[in-house]
């Protein structure tokens, strides 16, 4: 089937700590012609963290200069981190056809949704809020006061579940990533996205 000529933008929003990040990877591995936006951020690289791979890190001043260029979809101030969108990459990659991930916090996705009424919105969620400390604390890879910091957003972020247009439960992995599959499998189907398609037998 010929989909939409355009590729579909997904926002994943979810807890720090919920498994956004091992979901979204795992679905690349299976689907590697989508395209995971690489964000840019102020917040120190972690143990392993490559610049460039995982974000573009770089300075406050650095990151104002971008917001003034208008050079970010959105951006948000996430536990005294900035984290912000580049632009260029994401609308040249959507023109081309591909799908495109973006995976952020929920005021940088509210702005995505005001620019990308057909993006599709999805909250990775944990099984439970002592699974989600349990995960957090067990990844090591912030310290106790972070760590406190970020269950704390988790509370608030949870209750904006409501703005997305699905959840995602990352019980179990291959679950999780089955339901992001059959989500995007249904979107892709939409009569909306298949318009062109649907023109061509007339
Ligand atoms: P996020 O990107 O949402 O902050 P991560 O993807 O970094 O979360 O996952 C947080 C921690 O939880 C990591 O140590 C990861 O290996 C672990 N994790 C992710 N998904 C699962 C799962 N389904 N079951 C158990 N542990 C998981
Ligand atoms: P972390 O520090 O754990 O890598 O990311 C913290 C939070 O920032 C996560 O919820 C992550 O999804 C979010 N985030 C990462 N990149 C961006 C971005 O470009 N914009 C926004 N708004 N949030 C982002």
């Amino acid at each position: 089937m010929k989909a939409n000529s355009k590729g579909l933008l997904l926002v994943v929003s979810g807890p720090s700590g919920a498994g956004k990040g091992t979901v979204c990877a795992e679905f690349l591995k299976r689907n590697p012609d989508t395209f995971l936006s690489i964000s840019a951020t102020t917040r120190k690289p972690r143990e392993g963290e490559k610049d460039g791979e995982n974000y573009y890190f770089i300075s406050e001043q650095q990151f104002k200069d971008k917001i003034a260029a208008d050079g970010f979809i959105e951006w948000a101030c996430f536990c005294g981190n900035y984290y912000g969108t580049p632009r260029d990459k994401v609308e040249e990659m959507l023109e081309s056809g591909r799908d495109v991930i973006l995976e952020i916090e929920v005021q940088g996705a509210m702005k995505v949704r005001s620019e990308y009424p057909e993006a599709v919105f999805l909250f990775v969620v944990p099984p439970s809020m002592q699974e989600l400390k349990n995960r957090l604390v067990g990844r090591g890879t912030e310290q106790e006061d972070v760590i406190a910091k970020r269950l704390e957003t988790a509370v608030w972020e949870l209750s904006n579940t409501f703005k997305y247009n699905y959840i995602i439960l990352n019980d179990n992995l291959e679950d999780a990533v089955s339901r992001f599959s059959a989500i995007v499998t249904a979107e892709k189907a939409r009569v909306a996205r298949n318009r062109e398609f649907i023109q061509s037998f007339s």
